[in-house]
């Protein structure tokens, strides 16, 4: 039966036996858990599911690996998950907290001698090319860049056995890409979605999503108009991430319907 590390989170029965393990890198918002200067009772509790860093997804299907965002902790969490490799790095967006640890992943590239696969939103492509200009062209050590781009837009990306739907939603002015991947799905830091991304979003088995804050702001729903458009797209189970230092894990846990559990570091889930 597929399980979230001593959760178990579906019971039905599923036939094949080439699961997805999809690997929560990190549950953090923007700040991380504990936050610097902080002595509230969440980034003071000695729970390490209270102990958040920045948010990153690893989705490996039967040995492909699709990474998402690259946060400030990505060396540390890749150790951590033990990836060997990477086939595509998607990143949502180009904030800080999602992009810093980009300079990370270019051992993946040496070590394989690729050019990484990269997508982001045709304007975020030029903000990171902006930003790390040397991933993108050829240099006195390679005679290929470390990074491809490749733009997202509503088209489905394939790559080997992947098959990514992008689901294109709001934060703030700006946009933000997430993807469903066969029957589960991401939304990463969110504050409106339009009708037409969700009907991509029918019929889920799981979908993630960040659950960044309680109170009202404009580039995020607040955790209750996140547990609204959980209800809306009704997948079988949900899993909240890209949490902010006012959750404390066991409350919230204890405070959602049941077919919803707040994330963290770490944490595994399988599926068919
Ligand atoms: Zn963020
Ligand atoms: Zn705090
Ligand atoms: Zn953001």
């Amino acid at each position: 039966m597929p399980l979230v590390q001593g959760f178990p989170v579906f019971s039905e029965n599923y036939s094949s036996d080439i699961l997805m393990d999809i690997t929560l890198l990190g549950t953090g918002s923007s700040t991380g858990v504990p936050q610097l200067l902080c002595n509230c009772p969440v980034c003071t509790s000695s729970n390490p599911k209270n102990k958040r860093s920045r948010f990153s997804i690893l989705f490996s299907d039967n040995g492909t690996n699709i990474l998402v965002d690259a946060p400030f902790e990505s060396r540390l969490q890749l150790l951590n998950a033990k990836v060997s490799h990477i086939d595509l790095f998607w990143l949502t967006h180009p904030h800080s907290d999602h992009l810093a640890g980009i300079d990370d992943l270019r051992i993946f590239a040496f070590r394989n001698q690729i050019s990484l696969p990269f997508y982001a939103l045709p304007e975020h492509i030029t903000t990171v090319q902006n930003k790390f200009p040397y991933l993108f062209f050829k240099n006195e050590y390679r005679d290929q860049p470390l990074f491809q781009s490749h733009p997202i837009t509503h088209k489905t990306v394939t790559l080997k056995n992947a098959e990514l739907i992008p689901i294109i939603h709001n934060h703030g002015t700006m946009e933000v890409a997430g993807f469903r991947w066969k029957n589960v799905a991401f939304l990463a830091d969110i504050s409106a979605i339009e009708e037409s991304e969700l009907d991509k979003l029918k019929g889920l088995e799981l979908l993630i999503i960040a659950h960044t804050l309680k109170h009202k702001h404009f580039k995020h729903m607040n955790g209750e108009e996140v547990v609204a458009l959980i209800q809306k797209i009704n997948p079988k189970k949900a899993i909240l991430t890209h949490m902010n230092h006012h959750f404390e894990y066991n409350t919230l846990k204890a405070s959602l319907p049941e077919n919803i559990e707040p994330g963290y570091d770490g944490m595994t889930i399988s599926m068919p």
